[in-house]
């Protein structure tokens, strides 16, 4: 179908410039709207990103870089099976590292020792192979002391946020996907995204503007009570070689991911957390650590508000850097580790689900993540976003 165009009495027309299929318009160009563009463009369909930023800068390069294929469980766990050959498959195309390196948690407690056995017990050791504190010291570099025991999760996989997403949009671009980069999305209705710079036709509309979601359909936004989360992240330089091959979680990590709290000892685990540092408890922390080069990624910490002031409070920084240093062995971050980042992140939260896949007017389809795991999982949406739209494959 050829692209055509309508005129606004206010703005000038785009059109799409592909001439076979049908014409897509993906709003967004984080890792969930990269994701539609790729398996819309590779079903044949024409297919046209509109992006308000000159790049990709949204949560999609915030992150850790970790694809937690593990860790999921129900819909989130076939979306991150389903997304994680798409990272290998669009990472070999495009050019961008993805590391099959599996995931480390280390216990420190015989009930973080007992949840992981729980878990290795429901899912085998093809995906959770459990270790000793011998084999745990040996693998991740944390201070001994604490240590008593851990797993490896063979299938979660390493990227860098900062490179993957941006190298996948100019692939795509390279491919043939018209992207309107500092074009924002002024409305969209069946058959018609308004846009800052004209209307594009279009035969399917993907909304993936993540928490500005609200700002585009805000009824659909405030019905789901979807608001923002906020995150402290710092990136240290140690002062040795940190050794941290792959990524690193905690038992802070294990009672948040759902397969981990869906296990009996789960309750057991976040009631010793909690007592053990209120401090921490107090700031939801997540603390886990991704290497990145020769620096390493720590975080995070949980507020949620409906807007996402940029006022970062030292004492989350504090509280991580207090874990961090509690985590890793002496030589690593020592008594003054070298803070060479920090950030605000910020990320889409809803009660009670982990999904926003919703069609709110004819042809318009929504595919939000809405908690931390679109890294793992946002590739995977793509494929039912475009078959709940009759894209066929
Ligand atoms: C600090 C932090 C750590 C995280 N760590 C992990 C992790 O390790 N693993 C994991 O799986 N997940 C992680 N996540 C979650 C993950 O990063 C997000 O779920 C994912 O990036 C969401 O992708 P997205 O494409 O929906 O959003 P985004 O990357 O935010 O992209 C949305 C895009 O839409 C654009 N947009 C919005 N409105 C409009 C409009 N009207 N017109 C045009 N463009 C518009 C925005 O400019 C933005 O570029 C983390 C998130 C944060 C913040």
């Amino acid at each position: 179908m050829t692209g055509s165009a309508t005129t606004t009495p206010t703005a000038p027309t785009v059109t799409p410039d592909r001439t076979t299929g049908r014409r897509v318009v993906v709003v967004g160009a984080g890792v969930v709207g990269l994701g539609a563009a790729a398996e819309a463009h590779r079903r044949g369909h024409q297919v046209t990103v509109v992006e308000q930023a000159s790049g990709v800068v949204g949560s999609s390069v915030q992150n850790f870089g970790h694809v937690c294929t593990t860790p999921q469980a129900g819909d989130a766990r076939r979306y991150a099976l389903a997304a994680r050959e798409r990272w290998l498959s669009l990472g070999s195309a495009a050019g961008f590292d993805v590391a099959p390196v599996g995931t480390h948690v280390v216990a420190r407690t015989a009930a973080e020792q007992r949840l992981l056995g729980e878990l290795a017990a429901e899912r085998g050791p093809d995906e959770v192979r459990l270790l000793d504190a011998a084999e745990t010291r040996e693998a991740v570099p944390v201070r001994p002391g604490p240590v008593v025991g851990g797993a490896h999760l063979p299938l979660d996989l390493l990227v860098d946020p900062r490179a993957a997403a941006p190298a996948l949009a100019r692939w795509l671009e390279s491919r043939g996907v018209t992207f309107r980069w500092r074009t924002a999305a002024r409305a969209v209705a069946p058959g018609r995204v308004e846009t800052t710079r004209g209307v594009l036709e279009a035969d399917v509309v993907v909304v993936a503007a993540h928490h500005d979601l609200d700002r585009l359909l805000p009824d659909l936004a405030e019905e789901v009570g979807l608001r923002r989360c906020r995150l402290h992240m710092l990136r240290v330089a140690p002062a040795t070689p940190h050794g941290l091959a792959t990524p690193l979680l905690t038992g802070w990590s294990m009672v948040r991911y759902a397969a981990f709290a869906a296990c009996p000892s789960a309750t057991d685990v976040a009631a010793e957390l909690a007592a053990g540092d209120p401090a921490a408890a107090a700031w939801d922390v997540n603390l886990m650590a991704t290497p990145q080069g020769g620096t390493l990624i720590l975080g995070d910490t949980h507020a949620r508000a409906d807007d996402a002031p940029v006022f970062q409070d030292e004492e989350g920084f504090d509280v991580l850097l207090r874990l961090g240093r509690d985590l890793f062995r002496d030589d690593l971050l020592g008594p003054a580790p070298r803070v060479v980042e920090r950030w605000q992140g910020t990320y889409a939260t809803a009660p009670g689900r982990e999904f926003l896949l919703a069609e709110p007017a004819p042809g318009v389809h929504v595919a939000t993540v809405t908690t931390g795991i679109g890294m793992t999982t946002g590739l995977g949406l793509a494929a039912d976003v475009l078959d709940r739209a009759g894209l066929a494959a």
